[in-house]
Formats: structure tokens, C-alpha cells, sequence
């Protein structure tokens, strides 16, 4: 760098606003993109448990049994996959970093009563809908019955099949 461009990139950078910012001065205001920590809308979690699966590093544990959520955000490295591949889309990052800490802590949230009657509303509904279809296949079954007796009557018994060769023992 010759000594024109420094002297030139001295007096820019005197006069120009710092890029970093002046922790602990200035209010903690992170870019609307930054990937601080993840956040979990319980109200429409289903539990399906693909979050778990796809974080590298099993941070996240779904208990379907006791209807809960977890995280342990230690050991998040906020790669956003679980974000990115969550059906429901309810998982999103908010900007805020985890606070630091001498713990590894995990964080359990239940699965909320407006999620669990939603859960229950869809399976009582696809129940519903697979018996109000095993009704009609049987209906449909008995008609094609009444209407061909002949062609669905019992096949008359018939003479035991004879093999085509026999070989006696010696
Ligand atoms: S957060 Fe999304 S992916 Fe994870 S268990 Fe809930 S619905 Fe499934
Ligand atoms: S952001 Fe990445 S590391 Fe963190 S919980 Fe989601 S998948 Fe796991």
C-alpha cells in the first residue's frame, strides 16, 4: 500500500462510525437476521419430533408420552435446521443470544391445551372419516353381492387334486 492510499484510509476511517459497536454502552439491538436462539410457538407444536431429528447436535428432545418440548440451549449452535425443516413452522430464531451461564440447562416446554384439542379434533376427524369409508367399501361389497348371486355364489366342492406321478418307495 503506498503511503498516499494509507494516509487516504487513515483519515476515512477517523472520521467514518465504527462498524463494531460499544457493548456494554450501547442498547443490545442485534440485525433483524441474526440467529440468536430458538423460539417454539407451543400453541401449534404437533410434538411430530422432526426437529429432533434433523438438529445436529440432539439439542432437542420431543416426549410424546408427557407432551413436552425441550431444548438444551448450550448445546444449540444455532444452524437453523430445526427452523427450516419444522412442518408446522412454528419454530423461529429470535435475535436475542443466550444469555451466558455455568450450567448446561434444559428448557421444557408442555405442549399447550389449545394444541392438544386441536391434535385431538384432527385424529377424532380422520377416525371418523376411516370408518365412514370401511362403511361405504362394505356397502358397496353387499351390493355387487345382491345384484350376481349366481357369479358370488360358493364354488361347489370339488375333488381333491391328484399328483401327476407317483413314486412307490423301494
Ligand atoms: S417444533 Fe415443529 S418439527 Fe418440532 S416437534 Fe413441533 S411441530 Fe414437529
Ligand atoms: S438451531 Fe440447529 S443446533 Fe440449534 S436446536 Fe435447531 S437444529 Fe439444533
Amino acid at each position: 500500500m503506498s503511503l498516499v492510499n494509507f494516509n487516504k484510509t487513515v483519515i476515512k476511517n477517523l472520521f467514518s462510525k465504527p462498524a463494531t459497536r460499544k457493548y456494554p454502552f450501547e442498547p443490545k439491538v442485534y440485525p433483524e437476521r441474526t440467529r440468536g436462539h430458538v423460539v417454539n410457538d407451543m400453541d401449534v407444536c404437533v410434538l411430530c419430533g422432526l426437529c429432533s431429528i434433523k438438529c445436529p447436535t440432539h439439542a432437542i428432545t420431543v416426549d410424546k408420552a408427557a407432551k413436552t418440548w425441550s431444548i438444551r440451549p448450550m448445546s444449540c449452535i444455532q444452524c437453523r435446521s430445526c427452523v427450516d425443516n419444522c412442518p408446522k413452522k412454528c419454530l423461529s430464531m429470535d435475535t436475542q443470544f443466550t444469555e451466558p451461564g455455568s450450567e448446561k440447562l434444559t428448557k421444557t416446554f408442555p405442549q399447550s391445551e389449545k394444541a392438544i384439542a386441536a391434535q385431538e379434533a384432527l385424529m377424532k376427524a380422520a377416525k371418523e372419516r376411516a370408518a365412514a369409508a370401511a362403511a361405504a367399501k362394505a356397502a358397496q361389497a353387499g351390493n355387487a353381492a345382491n345384484a350376481n348371486p349366481v357369479a358370488n355364489a360358493a364354488p361347489a366342492a370339488q375333488a381333491p387334486a391328484q399328483p401327476a406321478a407317483e413314486k412307490k418307495d423301494e
